[in-house]
């Protein structure tokens, strides 16, 4: 123990009679401490991922979680803003940084919505079934312009009632929407309305044009895709973005006994939904190598086309739109076509002529209505069936007929028979088609092939 502390105060002896080794030795000894120091704290720093709303930092994240509670930061702030609060910017960058904890989804949350309600004052709002009309820092005004409107519907006499619903509601607002008294009355304006059964009297408030325009929501923004964020990596890049897509409306079906089957008829239009798509894109060397949805956010939710589908059970009567044979297949055979004569003689056959022994039953084409049924002077006995799209087949030359002006026929009803009367030279059925209220056409091509 002696010979150390004698060692120790050789040296220190022989340093004091030594200054420059003196100051070597000191600042070897300073370096190596600082070196230390520095070690030390460079140890405590580890590569964080840091986020910014709007530029403005939020903290450190776990980039994977982030999406979620910013986006429902951004949508609670829109409902109690007015105009509604935009969804912040998110951008992100990568440091080295020291004692970072991430932000967990609560703080996110909170740091989000007081950036998306930045700039917004508190008020309160005045809402026209459930429309948002104006803002006033005073509940007092808005309190007043109630009253004026309720005062005006009483004033209208005994039983006006009013039906708008008028609501005042704190909320967070621009100063561009707050306005005085007399500007919001002047943005109401009123319409009577009777209600049929009971004679009621109602009074709808509703908002001007005015008003329309001034709070036309800005749709000019809608559509176009906007860069929420990037990440920081040379090689590999990942890319946020939302994009407003369409969601195509449904068409629903509503049965109805007011149409015959097969029928139908719109009730009301359809509108397309929104909804806006987080997309993570994935980058490799600059190129897109993928795309994947990971959330989406339903901001307009799409409205069915209704369409009426008629059930009621068609009557037998009505027309199928096709013909058939008005003779039972192997009872005729055509004697005669339709278009010029070939008989040396120049005159032109309006018909199809079936020659058939005398009785055979003759039948409606289609349904229809019976609109003639007398005996003419070239037709002989003779029938015309009138058919729902307004064609008109006629069966001419009858021995006997079976129906009566004005009654309804179904397809293949018994009309008469074949017979010879009128202009004939024997048994047969001349049968026509007309169209357009007179115009004779070859039947041949309305029938179907034999
Ligand atoms: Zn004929």
């Amino acid at each position: 123990m002696n010979k150390i502390r004698q060692t120790a105060k050789r040296v220190y002896a022989s340093v004091l009679a030594n200054p420059v080794k003196a100051a070597k030795i000191t600042a070897v000894a300073l370096f190596g401490c600082i070196c230390m120091v520095y070690m030390c704290y460079m140890c405590t720093f580890t590569a964080v991922t840091v986020a910014y709303a709007d530029g403005e930092r939020i903290g450190v994240v776990d980039s994977a979680d982030v999406f979620a509670p910013v986006m429902q930061a951004s949508n609670d702030a829109s409902l109690i803003t007015y105009p509604p609060a935009k969804a912040p910017s998110i951008t992100f960058e990568v440091k080295l940084e020291r004692n970072s904890e991430a932000l967990s989804q609560k703080q996110i949350y909170e740091k989000v919505y007081g950036i998306a309600t930045e700039g917004y004052r508190e008020m309160f709002g005045l809402y026209v079934d459930g429309r948002f009309a104006a803002a006033n820092e005073s509940i007092d005004v808005l309190s007043k312009v109630v009253k004026t409107v309720e005062d005006t519907v009483k004033a209208q006499g005994e039983g006006v009632s009013i039906t708008s619903s008028l609501e005042i509601k704190k909320i967070y607002c621009t100063g561009e929407y707050a306005h005085g008294e007399e500007r919001i009355l002047s943005l109401l304006s009123g319409g009577i309305s009777y209600t049929d059964d009971t004679d009621e009297v109602v009074l709808d408030i509703f908002l001007s044009d005015d008003a329309d325009k001034s709070f036309a929501p800005d749709i000019s923004a809608s559509n176009s895709s906007s860069d929420i964020s990037t990440s920081v990596d040379v090689q590999a890049q990942t890319k946020y973005i939302t994009v407003n897509e369409d969601v195509p409306f449904a068409t629903v079906y509503e049965e109805t006994e007011k149409y015959f089957e097969g029928v139908y008829v719109k009730k009301s239009d359809g509108k397309n939904g929104s909804v806006t798509v987080l997309y993570e894109i994935k980058y490799e060397n600059g190129t897109e190598i993928s795309r994947t949805a990971i959330e989406r956010t339903m901001t307009d939710a799409p409205v069915d086309k209704v369409v009426y589908m008629g059930i009621k059970e068609k009557p037998k009567t009505a027309s199928t739109g096709a013909f058939i044979w008005p003779l039972q297949k192997g009872t005729y055979i055509i004697s005669s076509r339709f278009g010029p004569r070939d008989m040396g003689s120049r005159t032109y056959h309006y018909g199809l002529d079936m020659a058939a022994n005398k009785g055979v039953t003759i039948m409606a084409a289609d349904g229809g209505l019976v609109i003639a049924a007398y005996t003419h002077n070239s037709y002989g006995i003779h029938v015309i069936v009138q058919h729902d799209d307004g064609t008109k087949t006629l069966y001419a030359h009858m021995s006997k007929c079976s129906v009566s002006e004005g009654d309804r026929v179904y397809q293949g009803q018994k009309l008469g028979e074949v017979g010879t009367t009128g202009f004939s030279t024997g048994n047969h059925l001349h049968f026509e088609v007309i169209i357009n209220d007179r115009t004779k056409v070859d039947p041949e091509k309305y029938l179907p092939e034999r």
